[in-house]
């Protein structure tokens, strides 16, 4: 992979940054993503935030040996502190991280927001995490992918900002997702079933206290659910 050509994962982060965007990718560790958004013509301009040390020179080694100093700003940054009022982002990307951690980021400087138009957010694990902080802060769920890449599934999550309520099913699932039930989807939800069948097998075998027989008793619903949806 290269600011030239992305990986799958990251190349359908881009497909959803609008045209003419001003884009922050934060935790942006090679800054491949705001180099290849400059380079297409689709962001006008870019700040790469990196909180390490490490990642933020290569961040910068990258930015300089594309010749995109004017375009792209790299800041040593923890999360949305590498953004200011006068940048004027209108997008932000945050990929290849826990829902959760995306999350925390989000949720830590939430003022920061202010003015951003769309967040193009692509987390590892525990999507959930990501709905559930956006009904909590009024963003909505515009639209949603899922990939495999070496046999790796990615979720991707875009939000603009506005009210929206999502029902147990979809805050795990994803509307969008749900909606599509392309075979990706199909595939990481059975996935899932199998890993919880596992657990929950183990933790009939283990010895019944009542924290294991209500968390058995809430994978079994999960189940059910995922099962039904499928
Ligand atoms: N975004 C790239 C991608 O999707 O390929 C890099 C993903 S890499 C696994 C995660 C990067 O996020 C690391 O370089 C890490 O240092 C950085 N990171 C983690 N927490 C961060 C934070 N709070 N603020 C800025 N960067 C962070």
């Amino acid at each position: 992979m290269n600011a030239q050509k992305l990986s799958k994962r990251l190349e359908k982060v881009a497909s959803f940054v609008p045209q003419n965007a001003i884009v922050a990718d934060i935790g942006s560790d090679h800054a491949y993503l705001p180099c290849y958004l400059v380079l297409n013509n689709l962001a006008t301009s870019a700040i790469a935030g990196e909180v390490v040390k490490g990642p933020y020179e290569s961040a910068c080694h990258e930015v300089q040996q594309e010749g995109l100093q004017k375009q792209i700003t790299v800041r040593l940054a923890n999360g949305l502190q590498a953004i200011e009022q006068e940048d004027h982002v209108t997008a932000i990307t945050i990929a290849g991280m826990g829902g959760p951690l995306i999350a925390s980021i989000l949720e830590k400087d939430v003022e920061r927001l202010i003015g951003v138009e769309r967040l193009i957010l692509q987390p590892n694990i525990h999507a959930i995490a990501i709905r559930e902080w956006a009904i909590r802060r009024n963003w909505k769920i515009v639209d949603e992918a899922i990939l495999n890449e070496d046999d790796k599934i990615y979720e991707v999550i875009v939000l603009e900002p506005g009210e929206d309520s999502l029902t147990e099913e979809q805050l795990l699932l994803g509307p969008v997702l749900m909606r599509q039930q392309n075979e990706v989807f199909k595939e990481k939800w059975n996935r899932e079933i199998q890993q919880w069948q596992h657990v929950l097998k183990a933790m009939e075998k283990a010895e019944q206290s009542v924290e294991i027989i209500e968390k058995a008793k809430e994978l079994q619903h999960r189940i059910e659910m995922v099962k039904e949806v499928l």
